[in-house]
């Protein structure tokens, strides 16, 4: 969280032409439903239910959940952490994957979210895993809530992020790793247009061999 990688995937995928999938806004509407639908989310299997019951499309860069445009609603407080902990769902996870693997099949993608290299695209041709220091990570998400006039103070946000974190790292079923092949970029001191640079290069590169 807060490495940019959602706005570095985005450039990237602009840069280069593929397509660009957002796997954490799927987590992010999977708990979104659940809170609407107000199901307990420690209920695992009426939650496992839930991503076969909605459907999750994304026309251009947007999130349609049912057919309502949720893009902005997905990215509150209580949906951030929702997310979270509806992810630790196995159902909830292989029903996504398979959406997601789905969404790869025939075309180039940059797609981004903390199994990607390691569970759902083993084979992938590139992996990063980006990181930044907690400090810097919590400032962007409060310049991001700022942008859309909420402020939170910045113990609030370090607070969530490192339950957050905790979470996706601790949890039994894709826990939050970098692929062993994976190249791992510190963003803390770099803009996040540095950041996409470096990786379009490495890219080309590849696609070049
Ligand atoms: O990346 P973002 O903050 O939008 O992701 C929201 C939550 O979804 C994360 O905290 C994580 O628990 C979960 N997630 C995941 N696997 C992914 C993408 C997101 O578990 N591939």
């Amino acid at each position: 969280a807060g490495t940019g990688k959602s706005t570095v995937a985005k450039i990237l995928a602009q840069r280069l032409g593929f397509e660009f999938l957002n796997t954490g806004a799927m987590y992010r509407a999977v708990a979104y439903a659940c809170l609407k639908r107000e199901i307990d989310l420690s209920d695992n299997e009426a939650v496992g239910q839930v991503p076969s019951q909605i459907e999750i499309v994304f026309p251009n860069n947007r999130l349609l959940l049912d057919g309502h445009d949720v893009t902005e609603a997905i990215r509150e407080q209580e949906v951030t952490l929702g997310a979270s902990v509806v992810a630790a769902n196995p159902t909830v996870r292989s029903n996504l994957v398979s959406l997601q693997q789905a969404a790869a099949r025939g075309t180039n993608l940059v797609t981004e979210g903390r199994d990607q290299g390691t569970v759902v695209f083993p084979n992938a041709e590139c992996k990063f895993f980006l990181t930044a220091s907690p400090e810097e990570r919590a400032l962007r998400r409060q310049l991001e809530l700022n942008a859309k006039g909420q402020f939170i103070p910045i113990d609030e946000l370090l607070t969530q992020q490192t339950l957050r974190d905790e979470r996706d790292q601790s949890r039994e079923c894709s826990p939050l790793v970098p692929a062993a092949d994976a190249l791992i970029i510190d963003t803390t001191h770099l803009t996040l247009e540095a950041v996409a640079a470096q990786l379009e290069t490495h890219i080309r590169q590849r696609m070049a061999t």
